[in-house]
């Protein structure tokens, strides 16, 4: 962990030799039988950068699940064939009709979708109160009350989503080409990524299940903003633009650009969510969305889906602040 924060606090100019160390060592280790997980989004455009700085006739791969915002895609293509898209078997939509919606998080809709389809009162008890199998105590386990209107109510929901649309395909190319990834993930972004950092070897994670490079593990989203400023590297426009505002670098726009119907943690979003997004910059997939019922998802979410009104507030005093952009 120490290792991992002391990383962490290296100026910009030490991690990209870092980076490029690793990366070279990934090459050697696979002998350059690799490609890079390209997600179209800033963090993977920069290792994408990284990478090519060192070997340029390494593939990238976009996992196309059709779920992605239009200028995500946009800026994918603005590489041409250098990235090679795949696609995966069942588009969005089709998960929906057949497994359900993704909703809350991962393990969330695991529990519930289990609670939905078991006949096994032990099952049901152990999501209601948070217990192992063997009766002891998992509060982990547990589905929250305000959740228990999925279990029992009409909307059906999934964790297979992630499996179907992003991992069979980028699996399917692994297995077609023997290739390893590079992954542009970052320690920072969650728990579970740090744990995986300093449970398996670090940056090049050689013994896990899945073998991959991750050369950007130990950067911060304000490295990656920093690096896209010094290299004049091209963004998605649903990024925006990007500013500084107290000597920190924020995107004026789109804070994630993941799948756009997308219902994990949608709920725990302030101001416009994800969906409300939506309706300003592609209107036509927010209504997409509401024929598909999302609009009633949303509803049982507690989110709201129309498009978002600014409140009618006194500008926030910090917008004065505000910097030209860098
Ligand atoms: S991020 Fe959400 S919508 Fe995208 S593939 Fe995973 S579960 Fe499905």
């Amino acid at each position: 962990m120490m290792q991992l924060r002391s990383y962490q606090s290296l100026p910009l100019g030490a991690k990209i030799r870092r980076s490029e160390m690793v990366i070279r060592q990934a090459l050697e280790h696979w002998e350059d039988n690799m490609y890079v997980a390209f997600s179209g989004g800033k963090d993977s455009s920069v290792m994408l950068d990284l990478v090519w700085s060192i070997n340029p006739n390494i593939t990238a791969v976009f996992s196309d699940t059709g779920n992605e915002l239009d200028s995500i895609r946009e800026h994918v293509a603005s590489y041409g064939d250098r990235v090679v898209w795949v696609k995966p078997k069942m588009t969005f939509w089709e998960v929906v009709d057949k497994h359900g919606w993704p909703v809350i998080s991962k393990k969330m809709s695991d529990y519930i979708n289990r609670c939905r389809k078991t006949k096994s009162d032990a099952v049901i008890k152990r999501h209601k109160f948070g217990l192992n199998s063997d009766g002891s105590p998992s509060p982990m386990s547990k589905i929250p009350d305000k959740w228990w209107k999925f279990v029992d109510g009409s909307i059906d929901v999934t964790n297979k989503c992630c499996g179907i649309l992003k991992n069979d395909p980028t699996a399917e190319y692994r297995r077609q080409t023997g290739r390893f990834a590079f992954v542009g993930t970052m320690a920072g972004e969650s728990r579970a990524r740090e744990i995986s950092y300093l449970n398996h070897g670090g940056c090049n994670a050689f013994d896990q299940k899945d073998p991959c490079s991750r050369p950007i593990m130990f950067w911060t989203e304000q490295d990656v903003l920093q690096y896209h400023i010094d290299k004049k590297l091209p963004m998605a426009k649903a990024y925006g633009e990007i500013k500084s505002r107290r000597g920190k670098l924020y995107c004026t726009d789109c804070q994630r650009t993941g799948c756009k119907f997308c219902l994990f943690g949608v709920h725990l979003e302030d101001g416009e969510n994800r969906i409300q997004y939506l309706s300003r910059v592609e209107p036509e997939s927010w209504e997409e969305f509401v024929r598909h019922g999302g609009n009633n998802v949303m509803e049982e979410l507690g989110a709201d889906w129309k498009p978002y009104q600014k409140p009618d507030i006194q500008q926030d005093m910090f917008d004065e602040e505000y910097e030209e952009p860098v």
